[in-house]
């Protein structure tokens, strides 16, 4: 310990002693006014407790501003905690209060921050110049009770001494009491028979008395809570007595007379004579109540600089620190999971004359606006970051298909079609967006970043106002992805359909019994698009049921008008999307466009897959009943792909069983697809339903299926799908409606 000189000879060390053995950590300052009127704080003495916990000395710290510099490394913390001191001094004016305390996290010598209340008693001073302050050690509230076993071996002697004399120590122990009043902690020492010996300054207020001559002498029975009270501390005492072992810690909740709900953290211990004698009782209690409340705040507190150190200042969404945490713990988990990310790095086009020509502010309204428009559009789960400036990056998880990142840069970019206002000028907003995939372009958050962003200069050089993805081959997949989804719902009302014919034909005769619908989309910015590229678009975008109604309206229409005009088209088979089967009204929309195109239920045939049926069971058997009951066929779709369970086959209403292309393929040279086709026509023959094979194309097929008893077959050996047009070509030439041309 080290005591400065002159202090040494105001202070005993003994006094010293007693402020060691005090749990909190303690220090004294000396103020230093100077000649110009400016003054500092020489710190004289810090108690070992300080030394502890805090780990400075007095050479460390020789003065208040070399622990302002320690304490608190920080320089916009330190002028915070400045700050507070002086706002602490006022507002403890303010209130009437002499004490002062706030929390403060202070950088210890061991280099490790801990929290403390910092507290001092403004009119505590010991001599006019010095003031004590005492650090109580916040978060765990374990640390800051009162090691009162040490204290007492002290306190011991000098009370023994005091019982002996009989006299009071108010006048001799000035000092120590006021140390020990500067210590936010209730002391108080006691007889055997329950008479108070002494009590610290802020226990004799708890007692409504304001000096040690009041206290002397008096039982708690005599005290403001003796009579709730009384009875309790006395039992207590003596039992700690009696047990002549210290209990320490115990926490008792109490009200106030006002009526407050406090903490308290109450110590008691038997004070002893030199032979061990059991003389008396050293109590001490603290309220935590303010603490516990500290400790809250402070937890608050911390969590709000953890959301500031994580977070972009203007407009709250994740900064670098935490994009770049995101990103590292997403690429761990598309490692684990096996699943594609992408990192979108999005740049306005046009930020910088924004922000010259009309100033910050309305540069920062853009940058809210742009943040709000990638929140509306993302999933919760997606992370969105603010890398600085006018830079946005987004990270998405979890994607099924690479081009899933193009749909959100896609919908950004049409989110940022119209004009924005802001104070009065209409703004155009876009944005360059370049995308990077893992694990196709990098599997480090460097590479993905680096890529993402040349990316996004490729983007710019584009024209501005587009998305890219690094690899060229994605962006063009993608890109046509995003026309398909911005187009095909125009598609619908711009009549930009088509539906093709397939016809079926005996094998043995060669006479056409029907045809498929097929559908196709002319594109205008596409071309022809194949079913198999749109159709699962239209799907999952609900769109297939306009299409499908169009398909079926206007097949039934050219079946009804081909019968009216006496052709013999045949069987009109049509394909059902699942939630076209699955519509509430599909019944009543059949029959209606039954009625309105004057097609006969009996000419058509509906094609449904396996998995369709599937996947709501009773629903499709209760629906494709009703169908049934219409005199409409059904037959099921690529059979063999889906889940072929006999049990099912037999309770649906069906006439008709379609081979998948996939094993006609390789008839008749593969021994596999061979026996399954086979055993399809068994199947059919069996369950006497009709069998179809289609995607025939050769010859050799076509007789090989013929010949097993398949003499339905569908496929380019005879004719691609083709338009209206040609069929009722083939159909006027053929007046039996006999041989289509065939393959040679
Ligand atoms: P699907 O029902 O299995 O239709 C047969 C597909 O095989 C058609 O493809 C057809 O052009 C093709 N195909 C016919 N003969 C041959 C052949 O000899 N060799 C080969 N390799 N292929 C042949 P498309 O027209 O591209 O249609 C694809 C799929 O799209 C259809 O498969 C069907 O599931 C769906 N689809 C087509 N039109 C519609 C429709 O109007 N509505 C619904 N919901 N789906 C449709
Ligand atoms: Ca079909
Ligand atoms: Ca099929």
């Amino acid at each position: 310990m080290l005591v400065v000189k002159n202090f040494n000879k105001i202070i005993n060390n003994s006094w010293l002693d007693l402020l060691d053995l005090l749990p909190n950590p303690v220090s004294l300052n000396k103020q230093i006014t100077q000649s110009d009127g400016s003054s500092y704080d020489e710190i004289v003495f810090v108690n070992k407790a300080f030394i502890n916990s805090i780990g400075y000395n007095t050479q460390d710290i020789p003065t208040d501003q070399h622990w302002f510099k320690l304490a608190y490394p920080d320089e916009d913390y330190r002028n915070f905690i400045i700050s507070s001191w002086v706002k602490g001094i006022e507002r403890a004016e303010k209130d009437n209060t002499n004490l002062l305390g706030f929390p403060a996290k202070v950088m210890c010598k061991d280099k490790v921050e801990r929290w403390f209340e910092v507290t001092t008693h403004l009119d505590y001073s010991i001599f006019e110049e010095f003031k004590t302050i005492v650090f109580v050690q916040v978060q765990t509230p374990k640390d800051t009770i009162l090691e009162l076993q040490s204290v007492t071996r002290s306190l011991e002697k000098r009370n023994i001494e005091l019982l002996k004399k009989e006299k009071s120590i108010t006048e001799q122990f000035s000092l120590i009491n006021n140390i020990i009043d500067s210590v936010p902690v209730r002391i108080f020492w006691k007889n055997k028979k329950g008479e108070y010996l002494g009590a610290n300054k802020l226990f004799l207020q708890d007692a409504g008395l304001s000096s040690q001559e009041e206290i002397l002498g008096k039982t708690d029975f005599q005290l403001p809570w003796g009579e709730t009270e009384g009875a309790l501390y006395r039992s207590d005492d003596v039992a700690v007595m009696e047990s002549g072992k210290p209990r320490l810690n115990f926490e008792e909740n109490q009200t106030t007379e006002n009526g407050e709900a406090i903490t308290l953290l109450t110590s008691k211990i038997p004070l002893k004579d030199m032979d061990d004698n059991t003389i008396g009782i050293l109590g001490s209690y603290s309220d935590i109540t303010k603490q516990r409340q500290t400790e809250h705040e402070l937890i608050a507190q911390k969590n709000a600089l953890a959301h500031m150190a994580h977070h972009d200042d203007l407009t709250g969404i994740a900064n670098r620190t935490l994009f770049n945490d995101r990103l590292e713990h997403g690429i761990a988990k598309a490692k684990r999971n096996d699943t594609i990310m992408a990192l979108l790095f999005i740049d306005l086009d046009n930020f910088k004359t924004i922000n010259d020509s009309l100033g910050h502010s309305v540069g920062d309204e853009v940058l809210k606006f742009m943040t709000e428009t990638i929140i509306k559009t993302i999933r919760d789960e997606d992370t969105v970051a603010r890398l600085g400036g006018d830079e946005f990056t987004i990270i998405l998880e979890g994607l099924k298909k690479e081009s899933d990142a193009s749909v959100l840069a896609q919908k950004i970019i049409n989110s940022l079609e119209e004009p924005i206002e802001i104070d009065g000028n209409k703004l155009y907003v876009t944005a360059s967006i370049g995308i990077s995939l893992y694990p196709t372009d990098g599997e480090t958050t460097e590479e993905l970043l680096q890529y993402a962003d040349s990316a996004m200069y490729k983007a710019k050089s584009e024209g501005k106002n587009n998305f890219q993805y690094y690899s060229s081959d994605i962006t063009k997949m993608a890109f046509e992805r995003v026309v398909m989804e911005t187009n095909l719902r125009s598609s619908i009302e711009n009549e930009e359909f088509e539906v093709y014919y397939q016809p079926q034909i005996n094998g043995n005769t060669d006479e056409l019994i029907g045809m498929e619908a097929l559908v196709r989309w002319k594109s205008p910015l596409l071309g022809i698009v194949s079913p198999n590229r749109f159709i699962p678009l239209a799907e999952s975008t609900g769109l297939i049921i306009p299409i499908d109604n169009f398909v079926m309206r206007t097949a039934m229409r050219q079946f009804a008008s081909w019968y009216e005009e006496g052709l013999n088209p045949g069987t009109l088979s049509l394909n059902l999307a699942m939630k076209q089967l699955q519509q509430n009204n599909f019944f009543e929309i059949l029959e209606a466009l039954l009625k309105e195109t004057g097609c006969k239920p009996e000419w058509i045939e509906l094609e449904v897959t396996e998995g369709q049926i599937m996947e709501n069971f009773d629903h499709a058997i209760n629906i494709l009943n009703q169908i049934s009951d219409m005199g409409i066929e059904l037959a099921i779709d690529d059979f063999g792909t889906g889940y072929s369970s006999l049990a099912y086959l037999k309770k649906l209403p069906i006439n008709k069983l379609k081979i998948d292309k996939s094993f006609v393929r390789e008839l008749p040279f593969n021994e596999e697809d061979i026996a399954i086709s086979k055993a399809i026509i068994a199947l059919a023959e069996s369950l006497k339903l009709k069998v179809l094979a289609e995607g025939v194309e050769t010859k050799a097929q076509k007789e090989f299926l013929v010949q097993h008893g398949c003499p339905n077959i569908q496929g380019y050996y005879y004719s691609k799908p083709v338009t209206s047009k040609k069929i009722k070509q083939f159909l006027k030439n053929t007046s039996s409606s006999k041989v289509i041309k065939s393959k040679k």
